[in-house]
This record gives structure tokens, sequence and C-alpha cells, in this order.
């Protein structure tokens, strides 16, 4: 460790940690010194050549800024560590998608084309889908939120039992200018998720100038795709419960556009740049290791 750099947080000022559902970051304590430009205000007082005083913000309340918009972007706890740089890369694939991530989080917010990452369970979709968001909070300083399909469905529905509206819930996924929408295409697939889903995928495509969407799904475009097909099938050897084999055998044989329907799908081809992924699950890949 070099000599004068915080051991807690190596530097970086800050700290992040998993605290119930969520990643969370806060500034670490021990290296935190009050800004000797504002005194810890966070205002700088000025005088104007008339002599009248102006109060602006001072630049250390950007750092303060940039870990709230980071709390705020919902990041699931299980993904507290994950990054762009600790990607792990089993195949070509992969590597090409991490220098993707990279480049557009370098080019944000002047290309604001998104990304779609496709492919097989446990290849690390979301991870990079993290480590991009967390790069635009922590290091760009704008506003993302990661949410699970999922999610949006379960609290919608709880709305209905407290008489909030549809559209309040879904508020927050239209506007947010940086939305991943984590494992689209999960799900039962009915009439009112399928509408559910054009509300979000459709008010986010009239406002493309403004607004990034990035997507994972373990849906391809083709069916038996090539790259995810051998080792799908080789996985749902593997797994235990009948409800995760229907899964993957569902994945193997329906295409993202059988998955969202054909005018979602065109509209999330128009914008998103698609990625598709192979490579080792890494979760199992994992577990290989540690038996050996
Ligand atoms: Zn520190
Ligand atoms: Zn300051």
């Amino acid at each position: 460790m070099e000599k004068g750099i915080c051991e807690k947080c190596k530097g970086k000022g800050f700290l992040v940690f998993s605290k119930g559902n969520f990643t969370t970051a806060k500034i670490c304590k021990k290296c935190y010194v009050a800004c000797d430009k504002c005194g810890g205000d966070g205002i700088i007082y000025s005088k104007s050549e008339r002599g009248y005083t102006y109060a602006d913000k001072c630049e250390c309340t950007m750092f303060e800024r940039r870990i709230m918009l980071f709390n705020m972007a919902m990041i699931p706890a299980q993904f507290s560590s994950a990054t762009l740089e600790d990607f792990q890369i089993t195949h070509h694939t992969q590597e090409e998608a991490r220098t993707n991530s990279q480049k557009f989080v370098d080019s944000y917010p002047f290309k604001k084309r998104g990304l779609m990452f496709m492919g097989p369970v446990g290849i690390g979709k979301t991870h990079l889908a993290v480590g991009i968001i967390k790069k635009l909070t922590l290091e760009k300083g704008y506003r993302c939120k990661f949410v699970d399909f999922f999610h949006i469905l379960s609290s919608i529905k709880e709305g209905y039992s407290e008489r909030k509206s549809e559209k309040k819930i879904i508020e927050p996924f239209v506007k947010v200018p940086v939305l991943v929408i984590d494992e689209l295409g999960k799900g039962r697939n009915n009439e009112w998720e399928a509408n559910i889903l054009d509300q979000i995928i459709s008010r986010r495509y009239v406002n493309t100038n403004e607004l990034t969407t990035i997507i994972t799904t373990n849906y391809t475009t083709r069916s038996e795709s090539t790259l995810s097909c051998t080792r799908t099938k080789m996985n749902i050897n593997r797994l235990v419960s009948t409800k995760e084999k229907t899964y993957e055998e569902e994945i193997l044989r329906e295409t993202l556009q059988d998955r969202v329907g054909d005018r979602i799908f065109s509209r999330l081809a128009e914008m998103c740049n698609m990625i598709e992924m192979g490579g080792k699950d890494f979760r199992m890949w994992k577990h290989k290791e540690d038996e050996v």
C-alpha cells in the first residue's frame, strides 16, 4: 500500500457494501477531512464588484451528490462488488462486451444509444450492466436506475392494494436518464405484463435523444442460437428444479421477439446496440473451481 493512501477505502474516499437488498456507498470516515474551501458547509460565499454577497455550491458537494446518485440506482446487493475491471472473461464475446461497456461509459452522455446484453444464464450480463451504472453515477454523476422487470410488476401489484396508480409507479422508470432492465423476457408473459413493458419501452422510445435503456436478457434473436445452445442444453441437465428446467428450455425454444412481441422488439433494436455473449457459466465455473 502506498504511503498516505487510506487502507480502508483504498484512497477512493468512499466505501461500498450491501445493505438489505441493495448496494450502498458511504463516505469513508477514516480519511474524510472537512473541505478546506467551504469548511464542510458545502457553500462558498463570494462578493460581487457592487458589494453583493453570492452563495455558491462548493465543488466538494459534487462528491456527496455522486454517492447519493449511486445509492438511488438500486443496485442489487449481490452485485455490490461487481465492476467492469474485475469482469471474468472466458470467451471472446465477453471481452468484446466489456470493451463496448467501457466505450459506452466513456462516450456518455454524448452518445446515448443503449446496450442489450443477450446470452445464456451466468455469463456476466448483469455484472456488466451494473459495472456501467456504477461508473456513470460515481465517476460521471448521472442519474441511473437498475430494475428487475419482476420487481416493477410486483410493485404495481402491491400498489393496487394501496390504491396507487400504475402510472405513478412506472413513472420513475420512464423518466430516469439511464435505466437498466434486468432479465427482460422472463415471466409469464401474459397480456398484462406485456402491456406494462410496452408502456415503459414506448415512452422511453419517444424520448431516445434523452433517455438510455440498457437491457439484459437470456433470450437471443435466433432460436437455438449457436452461442447459447450447447451451453444451455448442458446446463439444463444440471438443474435440479423443474421450474428452472422449464425456463432454460424456454430460452432455447423462444426468441426475444417471441417473448416481447415484434413492436417492442423493433423499438429495442433501435434504442440499443445488441451484444450477444457466450462463455462459461460463471456461477458453475466458480463452483467447479471450489471442488478442485
Ligand atoms: Zn478512506
Ligand atoms: Zn467544500
